[in-house]
């Protein structure tokens, strides 16, 4: 999903739920949805 949000021209969010979080651990990529948050979302223009 997150290679998706790049595909499609996503940057790496800052929102920690968000899929496109850059995430540094583990912990982190297990507490995180298969969900854009609402900024990525309006990005997309979706
Ligand atoms: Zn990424
Ligand atoms: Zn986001």
């Amino acid at each position: 999903m997150h290679e998706l949000g790049h595909s499609a021209g996503l940057p790496h969010c800052g929102d920690t739920r968000c899929v496109m979080h850059f995430s540094n651990s583990l912990a982190d990529t297990d507490a995180k949805d298969s969900d854009l948050c609402a900024a990525c979302r309006s990005r997309l223009g979706a």
